[in-house]
């Protein structure tokens, strides 16, 4: 018999970013007892590097904005692809959330009348992101963290889950091992929220830190969850490019609020170059418009840069492909031009962009108040995830929730920048409050010990491997294989046959996966970890390309080359995908959910 330790609580929370550390708060505030797991030391989620701001309708900038807008701009940036009552939801709730936020010590950056500042951010019609100046993520982590730490909430620190525990239809638990230790893990819950956030790991360029490697979509699928909008990844369209050791790292879209601007090697504002019809009524159709409105003239439109995040993106690949890139394969962002047209321009960017500044004067010995940023596309964020019902959160197997970017259904096929962290608020503020009501309302059920026992078993199978005669893997070459198969093959701009040979190369690398060996003990052992990562990310991997091939259009992040139409029939249907009964990954399309008779007055008032 495996050896492990085992805790029981009422609600099991897997992770502890902004959705995890809400959702936990939420639980325990009605007497339940929390448990909350994270892969790395808590404050250190994915959520400490946001950096642009959270999307609320605070109208404290200007007093035109409402949820109404916001509701909008968040179903046109997703296509209205989204699910509809998700977005109502988080445009409502959003100001609370942020203000709820501001009640327990979060210090943002203020008015001159010292209400919370907003800046603007792309796609948002109005300046909605509450900020911090470019350390948002920090500043909320921090809050939620001071919040929940003295409510009295088990934290299982660098501890990873590998495997959720099911008694019939239910999930009643988790299977997990300490990365310091090695030891195994059995929590006993009487729900479970996912709170995992991105896949971005499962690519060669990110912005996404180690721990983003798709667990939660995963360990949902395995139990039998649904996902949905899996071929929707979001390439952010300013991550480094040089030097290559920091390739990736994110370029806040902030930069572009505070007035910067996109050229070519040539020196030209390329962005004025294509502007979506659907949005053009709403962009500037000069630069001196474009700067008006940065600097919050209220009549002037947006710049073409802060058009939505799919197509600045396709505009940047397009530069580059047709040999207008910069010299290390991007396009060039600058903000040192605002010089012209502000006296203290350079202690402007430093107030207003310090992260940025740093970033760029430390990783790439470039002073961003006087030079030109080289920037990419790079893998940011993940709009599909586990499906959830709008209201609970609750996924479609019984007792498990999902928040934050594991959760899908607000964003649709793109989503708009600042709407991620005003997500985690308002759906970990929801999944913490059904998934205790759920654990009230449902006796424990009980833990099935051959299920431990057989995932032990394959937990340790890499060690067994190693042990044995014949042809061994290493899983950082798998690992290799698979993000740069994803880059190439399923990456910005994606064809059929690309993806086909896709599927071919993770089925090739998923039998190799399972010959991985390694040595060591169980002890901190980095190259244990990575194979049990792996099995996250091959699943995810395959979602996102069964999803990409089935959506035969380009809409949103997602773009075909060659299906450059979008289809009216796929233009209202979500892609959803399974684990059937025999073990093979399944999909059918869906109908988007319909929109009720208000909220399709919003969007035709909006227009
Ligand atoms: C550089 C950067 C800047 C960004 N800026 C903004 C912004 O300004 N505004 C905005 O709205 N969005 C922004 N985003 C996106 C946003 O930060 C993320 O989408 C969001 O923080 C995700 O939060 P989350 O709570 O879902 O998950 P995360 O914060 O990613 O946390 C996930 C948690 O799950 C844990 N975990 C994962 N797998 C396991 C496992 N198997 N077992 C146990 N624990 C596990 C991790 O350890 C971690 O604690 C930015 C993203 C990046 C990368």
């Amino acid at each position: 018999m495996a050896e492990y330790r085992a805790f029981e609580h009422d609600v099991l929370v897997i992770g502890a970013g902004g959705a995890g550390l809400r959702a936990a708060i939420e639980a325990s505030a009605t007497g339940a007892k929390v448990g909350l797991v994270c892969k790395s030391l808590l404050g250190k989620a994915h959520t400490v590097m946001a950096e642009g701001g959270i999307a609320a309708a605070l109208a404290n900038v200007d007093e035109r904005d409402n949820w109404r807008v916001h509701f909008a701009d968040t179903m046109r940036g997703g296509q209205f692809l989204n699910n509809a009552r998700m977005v109502e939801i988080h445009a409502q709730e959003s100001p609370a959330r942020v203000r709820e936020l501001e009640a327990w010590g979060a210090l943002f950056d203020r008015t001159e009348d010292g209400r919370i500042l907003q800046r603007h951010f792309g796609g948002h019609r109005y300046p909605r992101l509450a900020h911090v100046g470019d350390r948002t993520g920090l500043e909320m982590i921090r809050t939620l963290q001071d919040r929940g730490i003295h409510r009295g909430i088990d934290v299982h620190m660098e501890c990873t889950v590998v495997k959720l525990l099911k008694d019939g239809e239910r999930v009643v638990g988790a299977f997990g091992y300490e990365r310091e230790r090695g030891r195994f893990v059995v929590f006993k819950a009487n729900a479970v929220v996912l709170a995992t956030g991105g896949i971005g790991r499962a690519y060669e360029i990110t912005s996404n830190s180690w721990e983003y490697t798709g667990d939660g979509h995963a360990l949902a699928y395995e139990a039998g969850a649904e996902l949905i909008d899996m071929e929707f990844v979001q390439f952010h369209p300013t991550g480094m490019v040089w030097p290559p050791s920091v390739a990736g790292i994110l370029v806040t879209e902030g930069v572009r609020g505070e007035g910067g601007v996109l050229r070519n090697s040539q020196g030209r504002r390329f962005m004025f170059d294509d502007i979506p019809e659907a949005y053009r009524q709403q962009t500037a159709d000069n630069e001196e418009e474009g700067w008006r409105y940065t600097q919050g003239d209220k009549n002037a439109r947006r710049p073409p840069e802060l058009l939505t995040r799919d197509h600045v993106a396709r505009c940047i690949v397009r530069e580059i492909r047709e040999g207008r890139g910069s010299p290390h394969g991007g396009v060039y962002l600058d903000i040192a031009w605002i010089r012209e047209r502000l006296p203290n321009a350079a202690e402007h960017i430093r107030r207003k962009l310090p992260g940025m500044c740093h970033q760029f004067k430390e990783l790439a010995g470039i002073d961003i108040t006087r030079e030109a940023m080289e920037v990419g596309p790079t893998t940011h964020y993940m709009m599909g995830g586990v499906r959830v019902d709008a209201a609970t959160q609750m996924s479609s197997v019984l007792g498990l929730f999902a928040a934050g970017e594991c959760g899908a259904g607000l964003h649709g096929a793109n989503r708009l920048g600042g709407n991620s962290l005003s997500d985690l608020l308002v759906f970990g503020q929801r999944a913490g409050a059904y998934a205790a009501a759920f654990a009230r309302e449902h006796p424990a059920g009980s833990i099935d010990d051959d299920e431990v026992e057989k995932s032990a078993h394959h937990a340790l199978a890499a060690f067994d491997a190693a042990l044995r005669s014949g042809a061994k893997e290493s899983p950082y070459e798998i690992q290799s294989g698979l993000q740069k198969s994803m880059q190439e093959l399923v990456g910005i701009v994606r064809t059929g046959a690309q993806m086909e040979q896709a599927l071919e190369r993770i089925a090739a690398l998923r039998e190799r996966a399972s010959r991985v060996a390694v040595g060591g003990n169980r002890e901190y052992n980095p190259g244990w970890h990575t194979a049990l990562d792996l099995q996250s990310l091959l699943v995810v991997a395959e979602a996102i390309t069964r999803a990409a091939l089935e959506r035969r259009e380009s809409r949103g992040a997602h773009f075909r080359e060659d299906c450059l139409a979008k289809d009216e029939a796929l233009g209202r249907s979500n892609v959803v995908i399974w684990r059937s009964a025999s073990g093979a990954m399944t999909l059918r399309r869906e109908p988007v959910p319909a929109l009720t008779a208000q909220q399709r007055d919003i969007v035709e008032e909006m227009r």
